[in-house]
């Protein structure tokens, strides 16, 4: 996760930190980093360092035990950097101007003389966080999946131009269903920090519930008769995710037997009891605990790392 931003929001939880987590919870080592270089692809200003505690955070209010699983900030682990280094040398150029996600980030960023060099090779320095793991999956939001087939390429290639088996392909863990895969935003396009409409795990219960208040519904529906299309709107989206209750609610709104006022508050309702432990977690948190959190996370991290890279500096020969 990058920290472009201090707050994770509920697409990043339901497109990653959730399988994180469950992954976690099922006896997988998991190696869950904040990725503060990536971020300065597209962010301006120093703020990096101070967001990625604050993402780590968010890590640990959404489940993740550093008991269990490393919390790490990537460029506390300056391996990433090396192996970045070598495998850019590996690279075809092609592979990443072919890149579909590099183009629409092309046009987030401030106007093409800025783009930096750094952009396009964005997907290779997200193959050495990936395989200086070696891992057997990665969880991630659907948006992920094309950079993740160009890692899984590198892979095969510097295993194939140093004779060596030293990457094995890894799995791309994207959740099944399609919203949790890429969640909705409060006005139904994808939910992005950069459109301003998300839900933070951080938000307090009064700030989710204002937010829920003004969220997309059926545009058609104005009055309570007026029959719902659930598919369209965000609040019905939500519940559907977050309800237990969301087929019987589903029936009403297309029967016109509930109005768009009713599902926000139950919706309201149900999100915030599922970021009550959430926050609760968070205000227990200290910045110091934090602090030892990270060190900890980033010299286990770096054992693993150093580790790959003794046997990718061998496969290369440079010693
Ligand atoms: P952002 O896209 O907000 O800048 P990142 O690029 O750091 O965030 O993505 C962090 C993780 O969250 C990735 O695995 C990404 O696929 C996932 N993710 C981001 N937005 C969503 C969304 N709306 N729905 C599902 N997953 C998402």
């Amino acid at each position: 996760m990058r920290s472009t931003s201090p707050k994770l929001h509920i697409g990043n939880y339901e497109g990653a930190l959730r399988n994180w987590v469950q992954m976690q919870d099922e006896g997988y080592e998991m190696f869950c980093m904040v990725a503060d270089w990536h971020a300065l692809t597209t962010m301006e200003g120093k703020e990096s360092g101070r967001f990625a505690r604050e993402v780590a955070k968010d890590f640990i209010a959404g489940g993740i035990d550093p008991a269990k699983s490393a919390v790490f900030i990537q460029s506390h682990v300056k391996e990433h950097a090396e192996f970045h280094l070598l495998l850019s040398m590996i690279t075809p150029l092609g592979w990443l101007e072919r890149n579909p996600t590099y183009k629409e980030k092309q046009a987030d960023i401030l106007g093409v003389e800025r783009e930096p060099y750094g952009l396009l090779g964005y997907p290779v320095l997200q193959t050495a966080d990936i395989l200086l793991y070696r891992p057997v999956g990665v969880p991630v939001g659907r948006d992920q999946a094309p950079h993740l087939e160009i890692g899984n390429d590198i892979g095969q290639r510097f295993n194939r131009l140093f004779d060596v088996e030293l990457f094995e392909p890894y799995q791309y863990l994207i959740p099944k269903d399609e919203n949790r895969a890429k969640l909705p935003g409060l006005d139904m396009r994808k939910m992005s920090k950069s459109y301003d409409n998300c839900i933070y795990l951080s938000d307090t219960a009064d700030e989710t519930a204002a937010k829920i208040k003004s969220a997309f519904t059926t545009p058609t529906k104005l009055r309570k008769e007026d029959p719902g299309v659930p598919e369209g709107c965000a609040v019905c989206q939500y519940l559907k995710l977050y309800s237990p209750d969301w087929e019987r609610q589903w029936a009403e709104d297309v029967a016109g037997e509930r109005g768009c006022f009713q599902s926000k508050k139950e919706l309201t309702e149900v999100i915030n009891e599922f970021l009550r432990p959430m926050r609760e977690r968070r205000a227990a948190l200290d910045d110091g605990a934090v602090e030892e959190i990270l060190v900890a996370g980033a010299e286990k991290a770096r054992s693993v790392a150093a580790d790959t890279m003794d046997r990718v500096r061998s496969a290369m020969g440079l010693y």
